[in-house]
Parts: structure tokens; C-alpha cells; sequence
């Protein structure tokens, strides 16, 4: 297991100290933002500024490169803190950090001591490019092709839904070194890519929610690289490599779901106090009660599986199961809750000038990304199986 999955720990006041000042960060400039950014569909330049200070992009790197180091379950905490308030933001810095753990985890030492420290002060910014517009969980079906040219290679190729290709500078790239290989996932490597000649973005993607961060097309036509670039040095590992930071990643996007469920459950509480009907707060009516009792029972145990999950990871035990069930149940969570949420609010949840639209819109993504939950149940089925042996 490597350095970034393995036994880490943070003081717990120092915990709370770092959960505080995001607390107060967002209470003072991401909440404030959310609803005009998110309605103008406009890039959060100075939001991302603030998270670079903040030290986000490097959260989970390791401190020897300039990370924080933080834990999975500190970093699924922060991931919580600023969802409940505007889930997008976090795509910023989450997808930045996929790649940071793909060169950490699989990188040669060149490779973290070029790339770590400057993807932990967030100089260099991106994520994982891995879908194509024909490929997508069948990430075996990619047609991208690197072919070695000389000491390096030339890439062409399409990829589609990329978070952070606009804004950002670098992407992990996953390709096909070998496309006649069987099993395909052997013919497959992923390549350090940052932006230069033979790249450009296609086309930003509208959305129907999640909005403000870049969702783009990146598009290689002969695009040069060195064999420094290709993760670990080694062709044939780019399947292991993009499949391999699933746990966190899977954990991250729970903790998107956790905040999202969570923030609809704030509002409708909030909402449902205020809101009278027949003389009395609509939180009194046993029909809101039985939305309200089964939104607050869904928060927490998202919460909690969500928490469980990071603390397997932090124990450095293999705790995919754990993550694929706090995913698949986080984002179901964020779902309901959200659509119920709006429910709550009667007609003016389906108003603009309510944040509860947004929550209802951002909250699909979370069963799509990192496996859908439909692959999910599939992943989950079968690693309970095979833990549960009829012997
Ligand atoms: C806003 C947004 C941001 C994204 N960001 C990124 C990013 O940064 N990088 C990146 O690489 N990708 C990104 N993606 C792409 C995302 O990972 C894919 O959309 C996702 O993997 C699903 O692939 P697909 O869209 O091709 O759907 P498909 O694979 O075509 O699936 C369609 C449907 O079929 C189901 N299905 C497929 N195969 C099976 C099966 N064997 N059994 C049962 N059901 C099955 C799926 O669950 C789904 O319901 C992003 C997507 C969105 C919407």
C-alpha cells in the first residue's frame, strides 16, 4: 500500500482548527457566491485563488511534497463542510487531486519531485482524463492512441466530460500504448499531460448543474510527449493506474453526497419552522415530519458509512466495499433528500431565487461519477461474495 493510503493521523484539535477556518471560510466567501456564480454558469477564479491559500489543491499530497497530508477522513470532512454549501466548488480541487495521487501512488521518484510540489501549491492544476465520447465505464473500449516516436510519443485522440481541462493546465491521459493487446486493459498507459501544442479544448459542456466548474473536450492531434511523462515508466499499467485512486475517489465523492444530502435537510429544516399553513409551521404536519425524520436518518448514516470508509483508508486496509457502499448510498442520499427538500419548500422550491434548485440539480452527478451507481451495486454484490465465501 502506498504512503498516500497508509496510516494517517492529524491531531484532533488541530482537526477542528482546520474545520473551523473552513467553516468560516465558506460562511464568508462561498456561500455568499454560490447562487449568482452558479446561475451565470461563471468560473470562481478568486474562489480558486482562496483555495490555493487555503492549501486544498495539496490536501491530500503528502507533506514531503509540499502537501498537507491530510487524512481521508479530515479531507472527507472539508469535502462535507463546503458541499453542504455549494458541492461544485469541491470538483475544483477533487479531480486535481485524482491526478496528484495517480503520479504519487504510481509515479517514479522523478516524477512526484517534478509534479508534487507544484500540483500541492496548485501552480499546476487539472485531473483525470480518462472518458471519450464513446467510452465511458467501459473504459477498456478508449481509442486514444500514444504511438513511440523515438525516445517518446505521439499522442491522437478525443476525450469528453474532462472537469478542469478548461481552467487547468495538466491532466492524467489515459490512452491505449497497445489497441491489439487481449485483455485490452493490458494494452493501456496514462501519461502526465500538460497543456501545450498538439492539445486544444473542444467545446465546454453545458450542464444541468454543477455548474461554474469546467467541464470540457480535450482533443490531441499529434500531441508530443517524452517517456518521462508515462506514469511509472512502465506501458501496460494505465488500467491499474486509473482504477487504482478509486477508493479515494470514491470516498470523495460520498463526501459530496453527505453535504449535498445534508444542505437539503438544513434548508427543508429551516424552511419547514418558518413556512405556516393552517395556523400552524408546516414542520408540525405529520406528512413533513415523515419527509424531515427519513432526510435526517439518511444524512447520517451517509455520514456515517461516508466516515467508516475514510477510516479503513487511513488504516491503510483495502476498503473498496466500503467505499463503493458510502458512494452508492451517499449519492442516492443527496438525491432524495434534495428532491424532497424542494417538495418541502412548495412552490418556491422550484423558484431561482431558492437554493434548494441547486442542490437538486448538482445532486444526479454523484450517482455518475467515479462508477455509476447502477455498476455500483454490481462492484458491491460482488466484492460481498467473495469476502463471504460458502466454505
Ligand atoms: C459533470 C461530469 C463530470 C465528469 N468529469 C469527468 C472527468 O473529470 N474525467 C473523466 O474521465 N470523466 C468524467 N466524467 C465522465 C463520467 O465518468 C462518465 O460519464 C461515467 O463514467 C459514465 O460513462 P458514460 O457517460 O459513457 O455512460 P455509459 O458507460 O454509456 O453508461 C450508460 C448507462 O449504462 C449503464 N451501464 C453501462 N455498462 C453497464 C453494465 N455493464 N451493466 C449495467 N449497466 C451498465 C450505466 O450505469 C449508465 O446507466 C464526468 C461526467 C460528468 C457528467
Amino acid at each position: 500500500m502506498s504512503s498516500t493510503s497508509q496510516l494517517r493521523n492529524v491531531d484532533p484539535e488541530d482537526e477542528a482548527q482546520l474545520l473551523d477556518t473552513i467553516d468560516r471560510w465558506v460562511a464568508k466567501e462561498v456561500k455568499p457566491i454560490a447562487k449568482e456564480y452558479d446561475h451565470a454558469d461563471r468560473y470562481p477564479a478568486e474562489t480558486v485563488e482562496q483555495m490555493k491559500e487555503l492549501g486544498l489543491f495539496g490536501s491530500t499530497i503528502s507533506q514531503e511534497y509540499g502537501g498537507l497530508g491530510l487524512p481521508a477522513g479530515t479531507y472527507a470532512k472539508i469535502v462535507m463542510r463546503i458541499s453542504r454549501d455549494w458541492m461544485a466548488v469541491t470538483g475544483i480541487f477533487n479531480s486535481h487531486l485524482m491526478l496528484a495521487l495517480a503520479i504519487e501512488k504510481f509515479g517514479t521518484a522523478d516524477q512526484k519531485k517534478q509534479w508534487l510540489p507544484k500540483l500541492a501549491t496548485g501552480e499546476v492544476r487539472g485531473g483525470l482524463a480518462l472518458t471519450e465520447p464513446d467510452a465511458g465505464t467501459d473504459l477498456q473500449g478508449i481509442r486514444t492512441v500514444a504511438k513511440r516516436d523515438g525516445e517518446g510519443y505521439v499522442i491522437n485522440g478525443s476525450k469528453t466530460w474532462i472537469s478542469n481541462s478548461i481552467e487547468g493546465n495538466c491532466v492524467a491521459l489515459l490512452v491505449k500504448t497497445d489497441p491489439e493487446v487481449q485483455p485490452r486493459h493490458k494494452g493501456m498507459s496514462m501519461f502526465i499531460a500538460p497543456k501545450k501544442e498538439g492539445v486544444r479544448v473542444g467545446r465546454k459542456l453545458e450542464k444541468l448543474g454543477y455548474k461554474s466548474i469546467d467541464s470540457g473536450e480535450l482533443v490531441y492531434e499529434d500531441y508530443r510527449v517524452g517517456k518521462d511523462h508515462l506514469i511509472g515508466g512502465v506501458e501496460g499499467q494505465g488500467f491499474y493506474q486509473a482504477t487504482g485512486g478509486l477508493e479515494l475517489g470514491r470516498i470523495n465523492v460520498a463526501a459530496r453526497g453527505v453535504g449535498v444530502a445534508e444542505g437539503a435537510l438544513q434548508l427543508a429544516t429551516e424552511y419547514s419552522q418558518v413556512r405556516k399553513t393552517f395556523g400552524k409551521p408546516i414542520c408540525e404536519h405529520q406528512a413533513i415530519q415523515l419527509k424531515l425524520g427519513e432526510m435526517a436518518t439518511r444524512a447520517r448514516a451517509a455520514r456515517l458509512l461516508t466516515l467508516d470508509a475514510a477510516a479503513a483508508f487511513d488504516r491503510g486496509e483495502r476498503c473498496d466495499l466500503e467505499a463503493g457502499m458510502a458512494k452508492y448510498f451517499a449519492s442516492e442520499a443527496a438525491l432524495e433528500n434534495s428532491i424532497e427538500s424542494l417538495r418541502i419548500h412548495g412552490g418556491y422550491g422550484y423558484s431561482k431565487e431558492f437554493d434548494i434548485e441547486r442542490l437538486y440539480r448538482d445532486a444526479p452527478l454523484m450517482c455518475i461519477g467515479e462508477g455509476t451507481n447502477e455498476m455500483q451495486r454490481m462492484i458491491i454484490a460482488k466484492q460481498w461474495i467473495k469476502r463471504n465465501p460458502v466454505s
